[in-house]
């Protein structure tokens, strides 16, 4: 495969010098709060008792190679990407029907899907739903064409909890620090001005959402003051990426009040007013008398089996979704986000009829054509005819190689690739293939690059995943948009060996995007 850069990339490094760009790094990554709390792997837990310590992100020496024309393609088409997932939120047949084709295997959807017709019986009371996304792209190489084209493939479409908003324009400020301070300085420098590395306002840009919901979000009628709530896993390392957001959430004038919830203390510390509207209030904890009225509660939890361990759990999530808050995101939200979902809608369209996609936007603008080039080949895996065909790929030996099975999960370390595909399926009963879609592997040109992970250096290919984050505010009931905009970038790398890419989960690290 043709490689992005005609000279060596990165640049080849003496000892001296990796050291050296090693030190800079380090320090600039803990000055700027480019960090997660300290691994048990790196320190163990016995010598950090009281939990004070951090350490730097993994993180690229350099920022990676990545084609201009996917990096705009991306940032093109995020917001009708908002509006088409407003949209899919909306239609509530439409999930239902969605949902359904993977509930028999499984639980987890079925509870979420549960959780709202709960709440729908009852009346939903808060009429605003936000969105904080994250649309994750591949580049894809058509080497048919000469020279070969590239385009922007997207992986998945993030509804809950798309994380590394916080982290990711830090790395975009280390890495444009090191070329304007060290990379001229190496034997193979690079001249202050040759990387074009584009601004991240992935912080402004998401906080923003959160800033233009609460604004949104009328005075309190109880009298109390308004509050944004992150609700949180335990014992969450990768903090920083979220303090990142909160501080920037605060920076309104007058300052907006951001506390950080527990998902496991949700019923502890709320409660819901006893009022039509079913105000959400949050009572601080140090001092119960003190009284919020929740106006948004931002969601960077609940996306994993693991946040509901027993039904008081699933009591807490219908205790929020019934409240009067403004959800980021909405049950119906995450639902939308689920990979079933992405892949009903990249269908391709049919000749005569009209697209799926096309019930949710206007398929016929330039804009809509854009977002069309994002989809690569995903297939059901149920008993239609599309399904069946996708079966067989699954099982053979062979043609299973250029697939990933996924379940409707987030996270990461829940795919199945390639080879390992038929044998996997095999484990399962028939009736719960459908709960799965299989998707064509992207295979991005090679890139490479060093990765500063735990104070070692890792050298060598590497493969790039770009994340583009837009927010979205929306009327669930008259479809009207309030706010609706792109919101900065993520570059995830992880080497080419690994799967998956969590940056979270140890595999992947932090990078930022040099345009070529
Ligand atoms: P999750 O919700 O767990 O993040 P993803 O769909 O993002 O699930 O898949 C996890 C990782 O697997 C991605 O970050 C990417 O590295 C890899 N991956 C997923 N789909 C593809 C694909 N179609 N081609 C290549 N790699 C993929
Ligand atoms: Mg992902």
């Amino acid at each position: 495969m043709a490689s992005l850069t005609s000279g060596a990339f990165p640049p080849p490094l003496t000892e001296t010098e990796k050291n050296a760009l090693v030190e800079v790094v380090k320090d600039w990554a803990i000055a700027n709060g480019l960090a997660v709390r300290s691994p048990p792997a790196v320190i163990p837990a016995e010598a950090d008792p009281a939990g004070i310590t951090a350490v730097n992100v993994p993180v690229t020496l350099f920022p990676s190679p990545f084609p201009k024309v996917c990096f705009e393609q991306g940032q093109a088409v995020q917001q009708t990407y908002n509006e088409l997932y407003a949209a899919v939120s909306r239609d509530e047949a439409f999930l239902e029907q969605t949902v359904k084709e993977v509930m028999d295997g499984d639980d987890f959807i079925r509870n979420l899907w549960d959780v709202h017709l709960k709440v729908k019986a009852e009346g939903y009371t808060q009429p605003l739903s936000l969105g904080l996304f994250r649309s994750d792209y591949m580049v894809h190489q058509d080497s048919s064409t000469s020279p070969p084209s590239v385009q922007a493939k997207q992986v998945e479409f993030n509804t809950i909890a798309a994380s590394f908003g916080g982290l990711s324009a830090y790395t975009s400020k280390l890495h444009k620090f090191l070329a304007a301070t060290e990379y001229p300085l190496l034997q193979n420098a690079l001249a202050p001005d040759s990387l074009n590395l584009p601004d991240n306002q992935s912080i402004q840009g998401l906080a923003g959402g959160i800033q233009a919901a609460f604004h949104a979000y009328p005075k309190s009628e109880l009298g109390y003051a308004k509050c944004v709530i992150f609700l949180v896993q335990g014992g969450e390392r990768n903090i920083f990426d979220q303090r990142h957001l909160e501080y920037q959430v605060t920076q309104s004038s007058p300052t907006i009040p951001v506390f950080r919830l527990a998902i496991a203390d949700i019923l502890k510390h709320t409660t819901l007013a006893n009022t039509p509207k079913r105000q959400l209030l949050y009572h601080l904890p140090r001092d119960p008398s003190k009284v919020f009225e929740v106006a948004v509660i931002y969601i960077r939890s609940g996306y994993h089996t693991n946040d509901y361990p027993d039904q008081t759990a699933w009591d807490a999530r219908y205790h929020l979704e019934r409240s009067g808050a403004i959800k980021c995101p909405s049950i119906l939200t995450q639902l939308a986000g689920t990979k079933k979902v992405q892949q009903v809608l990249a269908t391709p369209r049919p000749s005569s009829e009209p697209s799926v996609l096309g019930k949710f936007i206007n398929d016929s603008t330039p804009a809509a054509a854009e977002l069309w080039k994002t989809f690569t080949n995903i297939y059901p895996m149920d008993t239609s005819e599309a399904g069946l065909e996708a079966r067989k790929k699954a099982l053979d030996p062979e043609l299973c190689k250029a697939y990933v099975l996924k379940p409707q999960r987030e996270g990461g370390g829940n795919n199945i690739y390639r080879s390992a595909i038929p044998e996997f399926l095999k484990t399962l009963p028939e009736s719960h293939w459908s709960a799965y879609i299989l998707m064509e592997l992207i295979v991005p040109p090679p890139v490479s690059n060093i990765i500063l992970r735990n104070g070692h250096l890792e050298e060598g290919g590497i493969i790039c995943e770009l994340g583009v984050y837009g927010t979205c505010l929306w009327n669930q009931g008259s479809g009207e948009i309030l706010h609706n905009m792109g919101a900065g970038y993520l570059l995830r790398s992880k080497g080419d060996q690994s799967e998956e890419g969590g940056v979270a989960a140890g595999y992947g690290c932090m990078d930022s995007v040099s345009l070529v």
